[in-house]
């Protein structure tokens, strides 16, 4: 790990840039993209820095070429500050994981530097008021590198003790059917009160009045979720906050009804 302020001439840091606008990246993202020499990451991520790129050596690099990403970026390193970005945070299914796992693959001696993010379950519920004031699970729905099998065992484990759901990756093209599944398996342990809601493109161009319905009336709004969306399937205490003017939230409360009287 790199102090705060040391310039090495050469490294590699896995920066989180958060959820998309600007002013939710952490000034250290920041600094670190300032002065690298090499950026890496998807269109998607580089095109908001941009004001940030003059001058740098750029790599764009397409979705489901990460582990040709992280040697690349490696190899770089070696000689060059490289920052490798990654949306929300990138320990989170980002790039943190699979560089560290090429890095140490490789037995290179590089300088590191994880920089953390706000991530999509943090983005999306500051949104809807506080239904993650607990514990919470964080589960994706991508089978690309998870087995569905393993997916439902997961969602089965974390409904089966009572606390929020926030579903990454919830729904795709390629499979549409994972997230109604991921239903089922709540409705198996939750009441149809549970409160849900869809947010999409959280704090970044795009974003969407989020919806908040419940679980049993999720079916109406299947069609609006898809990969730029997070869904927080609330716990078995979350509750719908109304915020006036027909804006809905949702509640979890931690307990300080049980020991307080306010
Ligand atoms: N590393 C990222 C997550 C990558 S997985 C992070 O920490 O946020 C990609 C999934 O994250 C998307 O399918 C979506 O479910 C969620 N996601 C990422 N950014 C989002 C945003 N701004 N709004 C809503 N969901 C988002």
């Amino acid at each position: 790990m790199l102090s705060p302020g040391e310039r090495p001439s050469n490294g590699l840091w896995i920066v989180g840039i958060g959820p998309g606008r600007r002013e939710y990246m952490t000034g250290r993202a920041i600094e670190i993209i300032t002065r690298a020499e090499y950026v890496i990451g998807n269109d998607s991520y580089l095109d908001p820095l941009q004001p940030l790129l003059v001058g740098k050596q750029v790599i764009r690099s397409s979705m489901g070429k990460e582990v040709e990403r992280a040697q690349r970026a490696i190899e770089l390193a070696r000689s060059h500050a490289v920052a490798i970005v990654s949306g929300g945070d990138a320990g989170v299914y980002g790039m943190a994981g699979i560089v560290l796992e090429v890095l140490e693959h490789s037995g290179a001696e590089i300088p590191v530097e994880i920089v953390p993010g706000v991530t999509a379950a943090n983005a999306a519920a500051s949104l809807v008021g506080s239904p993650l004031s607990g514990d919470f699970a964080v589960i994706s729905l991508s089978d690309l590198l998870t087995p569905l099998d393993v997916i439902e065992r997961r969602l089965d484990a974390a409904f089966s003790v009572g606390i929020p759901v926030v579903i990454y990756n919830p729904r795709s093209h390629g499979r549409p059917h994972n997230f109604a599944l991921a239903i089922d398996h709540a409705r198996k342990y939750y009441p149809a009160s549970v409160p849900v809601a869809v947010v999409k493109n959280a704090l970044r161009d795009g974003e969407a009045t989020p919806l908040v319905t419940t679980l049993g009336e999720i079916e109406s709004i299947i069609d609006t979720v898809d990969m730029h969306t997070t869904v927080i399937i609330g716990g078995s205490e979350s509750r719908i906050w109304r915020m006036g003017n027909n804006v809905k939230g949702i509640i979890t409360p931690r307990g300080y009804d049980h020991k307080y009287i306010y």
